[in-house]
C-alpha cells in the first residue's frame, strides 16, 4: 500500500468523527450552518424539516444580534439561507458527487462529504446523502477544486483534452499572451472543453508595434523579421504604439500582462518599467519570464530576478515570476529565498514551477544566442530536438537553429525541482506547449498528475493538501484582484463554480514521458467544468464544450 492510500484511509477515519460532530465551523458549509452549529438544538440535517430549520435560524439570528430585524425579513433571509446552503430535504440537484473525500485548501476541509451541484455552481456540501439527476459515486476518491494552470501555451482543443485528463479545468496563457485579446477569446467561446484565458502579450504586441505584422502563434515570435525586432530597442514612437496596444488588450479583459524578457533582449530597463507602470494602472498582475537564466555574471539569472523585483518595488506592481526552476537552475533555492525575502519586504511577488528536469523552447530564439553552453552549463547532447527526439551535435544544432523549432533542454537539477515543488507558496503550472508533433515536452500533458502521483505519493516531498493548494487556491488568488470571478474558483465551497476534479489518490500518475509525450495521465476519474462532466470514469466525454472565458471585467465605454 502506498503512502497516499494510508492518508486517504486516515482522512476517512477522521471524517467519521466529523460526521458525528456535525456541522463544525470548518468554513465549508456557510454562515447559516455556522450560526446553527452554535445552537444546542442542532440535529442531523436529514432529520430536520425545512420548517424546523427555519425556526432555528431565526433563533440563531436573534442570538447574532439581529433581533430588531422585521420578522418578514427574517423569514425571507431564512428561506434564502435554506435555498443557498442547506442540504435541503427532498431537493434534487443537477449533479451529486457522493461520499468522496472532499479536500478544500481554503477551509481545510478534509472529510467524507457529498457535493450537490446545480446550474454550474456548488449548492451544498453535506454529510447527508443527496439526490441528483446524475449521481457520481466518489467513494474512496478525492474531490478537489478543479486545477488552474496559469501557464499553458497550448490553447487548442487537443491541449484541452490532455489538460482535462490531468485534472485542469481552467487553462491560461499568461506568459506570452496574445496581440489581439478580443479575437483570442472569441475564437474559443462555445467551443472549449475547459475554461480559458489570456494575457496582453508584450512580445507579440512589441513585434506588431515594430513591424506591423500580426503574431498569431508561438512560432511567429521567432521568424527572422520578429527576431530582428526582438533584438532591437524601441523608438519613442514604437513605445507609444506598444503602450496603446497593451492598454487596448487590458481594456478588452486580458487577465494579466505577459512578458518574456529573455526573448526580447532589445527591451531596455526603461521599457520594462513602463510595462510595469501600465500593469499598476490596470490593477493587473504581470507574468514574467526573466531576462536571463544564465549561471554566469554579469548577465545572470540572479541579476534578471533583481531587475523585476526592483521594477515591482519601484512601481508597486503585482509580479508573478514564470517557471522558477528553469530560471534558477542550480540556484533555484537561492531564487526562492530572494522571492520570499522580497515578499517579506512588502513586494507583491509570487512564482510557479513545473515538475520536470528539462525545459523547452524554440531553438531559433534569443535563448540560444552565442555563449549558451557557458550560460546554462550544458552542451549539445543536453539538447533534444523535439520533432525526432534526437540529441543534438554541433552540426545538427546549426542546421536546426536555421530551420527553427522546439528543443527540449535537459538543464534543471532534480534538487531544484524538489525545492520548488515542496515550497507551499509556489504554484504548480505546466508551461505546456502547442502540440506541433509527436515529441513535445510532456509537461503540458502530465504536470498536475506528476506532482500528485510522483512527488506527493511516491516521493513524499509534500502532503496532498499542500499540493492541491498550489494547483487551485494560489492561482485563483493570483488573479482575483484583476478578475473577481476567480473568487469562485480554486475552492470547494457553497457558491463556488462547479469546476471539480475527482481523482484516485492511490493511482493518479502522469504517463506522458519525453519518449512518449502524448499520453493521458491516469487516475483522474471525473472532471466537471461548470457542472458538466468532461471526464467520466477516466474517459473524455465527447461533444461537450462547457468551458467559459476566464476574463477580467471589461469597463463600460
Ligand atoms: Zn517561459
Amino acid at each position: 500500500m502506498t503512502g497516499i492510500g494510508k492518508e486517504a484511509r486516515f482522512a476517512q477515519v477522521k471524517s467519521v468523527d466529523r460526521v458525528t460532530g456535525l456541522a463544525q465551523a470548518s468554513g465549508h458549509v456557510c454562515d447559516w450552518a455556522r450560526l446553527r452549529s452554535a445552537s444546542p438544538e442542532v440535529g442531523s440535517p436529514v432529520e430536520n424539516t425545512v420548517k424546523k430549520r427555519r425556526r432555528m435560524k431565526l433563533r440563531a439570528l436573534r442570538a447574532a444580534g439581529l433581533g430588531g430585524v422585521g420578522i418578514e425579513t427574517l423569514a425571507v433571509l431564512a428561506m434564502l439561507g435554506a435555498l443557498a446552503c442547506a442540504p435541503a430535504h427532498g431537493q434534487t440537484y443537477d449533479v451529486v458527487i457522493s461520499h468522496g473525500i472532499v479536500m478544500d485548501p481554503e477551509s481545510g476541509l478534509d472529510a467524507v462529504r457529498s457535493v450537490g451541484i446545480s446550474n454550474g455552481r456548488i449548492r451544498t456540501i453535506s454529510t447527508a446523502s443527496l439526490t441528483g439527476k446524475r449521481d457520481i459515486d466518489a467513494r474512496g476518491l478525492v474531490v478537489a477544486p478543479g486545477f488552474i494552470d496559469v501557464h499553458e501555451h497550448g490553447q487548442e482543443p487537443r491541449n484541452y483534452q490532455f489538460q482535462a485528463h490531468d485534472g485542469v479545468t481552467t487553462s491560461l496563457e499568461l506568459e506570452l499572451g496574445t496581440d489581439d485579446v478580443g479575437k483570442w477569446y472569441a475564437a474559443r467561446e462555445g467551443k472549449s472543453l475547459i475554461n480559458f484565458g489570456v494575457s496582453a502579450g508584450h512580445i507579440p504586441m512589441r513585434i506588431r508595434a515594430m513591424t506591423g505584422q500580426e503574431v498569431p502563434s508561438l512560432s511567429a515570435m521567432n521568424t527572422p523579421v520578429a527576431e530582428a525586432a526582438n533584438h532591437r530597442e524601441l523608438t519613442a514612437e514604437e513605445l507609444g504604439r506598444l503602450r496603446a496596444a497593451i492598454e487596448t488588450g487590458l481594456q478588452e479583459g486580458a487577465l494579466a500582462e505577459g512578458m518574456g524578457i529573455n526573448y526580447t533582449p532589445g527591451a531596455s530597463h526603461w521599457e520594462i518599467l513602463e510595462m510595469f507602470r501600465l500593469a499598476v494602472k490596470y490593477h493587473t498582475p504581470l507574468q514574467v519570464h526573466l531576462r536571463y537564466s544564465s549561471l554566469l555574471e554579469p548577465q545572470s539569472g540572479a541579476a534578471a530576478l533583481e531587475e523585476v523585483i526592483a521594477a515591482a518595488a519601484v512601481t508597486g506592481a503585482q509580479l508573478h515570476v514564470a517557471h522558477i526552476t528553469s530560471m534558477g537552475l542550480k540556484y533555484t533555492p537561492q531564487f526562492i529565498e530572494m522571492i520570499a525575502g522580497a515578499r517579506r519586504q512588502g513586494v507583491d511577488i509570487t512564482t510557479e514551477c513545473y515538475p520536470y528536469t528539462a525545459s523547452s523552447t524554440n531553438l531559433n530564439s534569443a535563448v540560444f544566442d552565442e555563449g549558451w553552453q557557458q550560460r546554462y552549463d550544458i552542451t549539445y547532447k543536453d539538447l533534444q530536438w523535439a520533432e525526432t527526439g534526437e540529441r543534438l551535435t554541433p552540426e545538427s544544432f546549426a542546421r536546426y537553429r536555421r530551420q527553427g523549432g522546439l528543443v527540449v533542454i535537459h538543464e534543471i537539477p532534480e534538487a531544484a525541482v524538489r525545492a520548488a515543488v515542496a515550497d507551499p507558496s509556489i504554484m504548480i503550472a505546466s508551461d505546456g506547449l502547442p502540440i506541433t508533433g509527436p515529441k513535445i515536452h510532456p509537461r503540458g500533458q502530465g504536470t498536475f498528475s506528476r506532482v500528485l502521483g510522483h512527488y506527493v505519493r511516491e516521493e513524499k516531498v509534500l502532503d496532498l493538501m499542500t499540493a492541491l493548494r498550489k494547483m487551485t487556491l494560489l492561482p485563483a488568488q493570483l488573479l482575483e484582484k484583476r478578475a473577481p470571478s476567480f473568487r469562485n474558483k480554486g475552492r470547494l465551497r457553497v457558491g463556488a463554480d462547479a469546476d471539480v476534479t475527482v481523482f484516485d489518490p492511490s493511482r493518479v500518475i502522469d504517463k506522458a514521458t519525453f519518449e512518449e509525450p502524448l499520453q493521458y495521465s491516469e487516475g483522474i476519474v471525473f472532471v466537471l467544468v461548470n457542472g458538466v462532466l468532461v471526464v467520466k470514469d477516466g474517459q473524455l466525454v465527447e461533444g461537450v464544450y462547457p468551458g467559459r472565458e476566464a476574463r477580467a471585467p471589461i469597463p463600460h465605454k
